[in-house]
């Protein structure tokens, strides 16, 4: 099974995701990581996506895509993996078919008011230190404004101003409307509903890929 999930950006994808691979035991893999680690690592195809991310433009398809070639051959994959943040456009959709054809196929997006990001988001504040993530309403330092982890001051990332938030959400129902029509053609496609707390949408995703995963399983059980 490959589970894709698709959201906005900051709605709660990545940590469902990592719920989803718990369960069902799929390792859940991010594009956006593959290329850190690439990068990290020094890698050849590391060296051109950052060179491309130094001139400020856009990492080559080709060379996210042999990363995920790479990724799902690995024996964690043989049975299920998760995409997160990728594919993103059209082109992508067909080289990652191409790439793995014959595994059943489940996509589930996330779906979230542009209203609901923005309010969970403005209350988010960052250690730009450690890394650490917090929700003013949610998950709360123990001292306002101070890293429990680190004791550094909590910034209001860039990443999450209401400006650059709504422009991303633009961003992203440009990109999703032409995979949401193919992947509803293909008849994979499930929405569901984001922007409640994270384990009542977590409940409604299980009772989608309880049914998905099952059938997924049989249909590779059948000769
Ligand atoms: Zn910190």
């Amino acid at each position: 099974m490959r589970i894709i999930l698709l959201g906005p950006p900051g709605g709660g994808k990545g940590t469902q995701g990592d719920l989803i691979g718990k369960l069902y035991g799929f390792p859940r893999i991010s594009t956006g990581d593959l290329l850190r680690k690439a990068v990290q690592d020094r890698t050849s195809l590391g060296l051109e996506a950052e060179a491309a991310m130094n001139r400020g433009g856009l990492v080559r398809d080709g060379v996210v895509l042999e990363l995920v070639r790479e990724r799902v051959s690995r024996p964690d994959c043989r049975n299920g993996y998760i995409m997160d943040g990728y594919p993103r456009t059209l082109s992508q959709v067909l080289s990652l078919e191409a790439l793995d054809p014959d595994r059943p196929e489940s996509v589930l997006e996330i779906a979230l008011d542009e209203d609901v990001l923005l309010e969970r988001l403005a209350g988010r504040r960052a250690c730009l230190k450690c890394g650490a993530v917090y929700n003013l309403r949610a998950r709360k330092p123990a001292r306002e404004g101070v890293c429990d982890v680190c004791g550094s001051a909590l910034v209001l990332r860039e990443d999450d101003r209401p400006d650059v938030i709504r422009e991303r959400f633009r961003i992203y129902r440009e990109q999703t409307g032409p995979l949401r029509a193919h992947y509803e053609a293909k008849g994979v496609f499930h929405r569901v509903d984001g922007s409640r707390g994270i384990e009542e949408t977590f409940r409604e995703i299980r009772g989608v890929l309880d049914i998905e995963v099952a059938r997924s399983k049989g249909a590779a059980a059948r000769p």
